[in-house]
């Protein structure tokens, strides 16, 4: 907002503050004596303070001075990391598929505490609603929607009959993706989602994007700067998808890479990013340890209990097992089984030859046990189990996640002058990358929250 329209509306609105982006956030926060590791990957900054005043970080350095009035906590002995970026969730999926109406509506009411109870204060919104998410988006800005913050494209470019065709609003023709795409840009997108994958595996169940459509919102996007985000997971998709200049692509690889094919190399070159989502797959066959058997106080902090309760009845799953089978139409769980360590082990080939990989889980997808926010955590955990070393993880869901959105300058790190987004953690995640479950305080968007703000409250009857 320019500065003086600011004024003007500050004195017909009566309005607290004025900071842009920031409602709400003008008192100041200092944060004292914490161990910093900044999202940057440079060695963890020790007994250091952290400033922050209006919704931004003004300051980083040892003993700065609290201006009166402000917060001060004392983070002694605690360590602070940028609030975490998921690059793939989807704020309206349920979890799971058998929900009423009125309980799918309490899932998703609730999705947003989940990811900040969890740490995650920016998310890439990949597929939802049209409507409702680019109003979502504005909810979060204007500070109606306590919510990290969105960056959302509406629903997914497929074909008629593709991948994800189930949603609704296939395309029939380039000419169809061209209108969607003007749509989409006239609301402001922050991105293209486009599915070019045709079924998990070899299966070819559903209609390829034709290279036509393909190339078509390939030249839209480009002439209007607008990010594509592919959804692929097969070597020669890979390929089409540096094609058509992705800016990310946001699933895994399942084909091993053969000596002499350049993928990763073209990855690099042609920056395109990488958000694997490999808890995804992952969650197609088991949660997270840490759930242990879906009890851990922090999964029920982030999930309306009902739905755990659901989730924990054996017949409950059979049938979320048989309706996940009838959508994916091929053996998906024995084709997640057989490809896990695939995905996993391009993951550290990804990373290796350079390109920029980013935590993204596909939340809220039915797949399994694809909770929103609750498994960010472990996403960067896997990511540690793939090779990399717990201060990559933390890069990969902090800063990298804020270059697949194209946030790079304002968020995913703790830098005077970014926006304040921070955690505050008991223990240190370079020793165990768990620790970053062990959250004390959210500040996200300048304002300090104990974590337990934003768990799940049961309901009367102790949902
Ligand atoms: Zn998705």
């Amino acid at each position: 907002m320019k500065k003086f329209t600011c004024i003007i509306l500050m004195l017909l609105l009566w309005l607290p503050g004025c900071s842009g982006d920031q409602p709400g956030a003008s008192s100041e926060v200092l944060i004292t004596d914490v161990i910093l590791i900044d999202g940057t990957g440079s060695d963890p900054q020790v007994g250091v303070d952290i400033r922050i005043a209006d919704g931004r970080i003004a300051e980083i350095g040892p003993d700065l001075s609290a201006a009166s009035g402000s917060e001060t906590i004392d983070g002694s002995g605690k360590y602070v990391i940028p609030g975490l970026i998921d690059a793939h969730v989807h704020m309206d999926a349920p979890i799971v598929f058998q929900l009423t109406p009125e309980e799918k509506t309490r899932v998703v009411e609730n999705n947003p505490r989940a990811f900040l109870y969890n740490g995650v204060t920016t998310v890439l919104n990949v597929s939802s609603d049209v409507d409702w998410i680019f109003e979502q988006r504005q909810a979060e800005r204007e500070g109606r929607l306590l919510s990290p913050r969105l960056y959302v494209m509406g629903r997914s470019f497929t074909p008629v009959d593709g991948w994800g065709s189930r949603h609704g609003g296939a395309l029939a023709d380039a000419d169809a993706a061209v209108a969607r795409a003007q749509d989409y840009i006239s609301r402001g997108t922050d991105g293209f989602k486009v599915i070019i994958e045709d079924g998990l595996g070899a299966s070819g169940t559903y209609m390829r994007m034709s290279e036509d459509m393909m190339m078509a919102i390939s030249r839209i996007a480009w002439e209007n700067d607008v990010p594509i985000y592919t959804h692929a997971i097969n070597l020669d998709e890979f390929h089409s998808a540096v094609a058509m200049s992705s800016t990310a692509i946001v699933h895994g690889l399942e084909d091993p890479i053969p000596p002499g094919d350049t993928i990763l190399q073209d990855m690099v070159e042609n920056n395109v990013m990488f958000v694997p989502t490999h808890s995804l797959w992952e969650a197609f066959l088991r949660h997270d340890e840490a759930a242990a058997d879906l009890n851990d106080p922090i999964l029920r902090g982030s999930v309306p209990h009902f739905l755990l309760d659901y989730m924990q009845d054996p017949e409950y799953r059979a049938e979320e097992t048989r309706r996940f089978l009838a959508v994916a139409d091929m053996p998906v769980y024995q084709w997640a089984e057989d490809k896990i360590p695939i995905f996993s082990e391009n993951i550290l080939k990804a990373h290796q030859a350079g390109v920029i990989v980013a935590t993204g889980t596909d939340a809220g997808g039915p797949v399994g046990f694809n909770f929103q926010g609750y498994n960010l955590p472990w996403e960067v955990k896997l990511f540690v189990q793939a090779g990399m070393t717990p201060m990559e993880a933390l890069v990969a869901a902090t800063r990298n996640g804020a270059m697949v959105i194209g946030v790079e300058d304002q968020l995913g790190t703790v830098e005077a002058g970014k926006l304040a987004d921070l955690l505050i953690l008991s223990d240190d995640p370079l020793d165990d990358i768990e620790n970053i479950r062990k959250i004390e305080t959210v500040v996200y968007k300048g304002k300090a929250y104990p974590r337990s703000e934003f768990a799940y409250q049961p309901t009367e009857t102790g949902e």
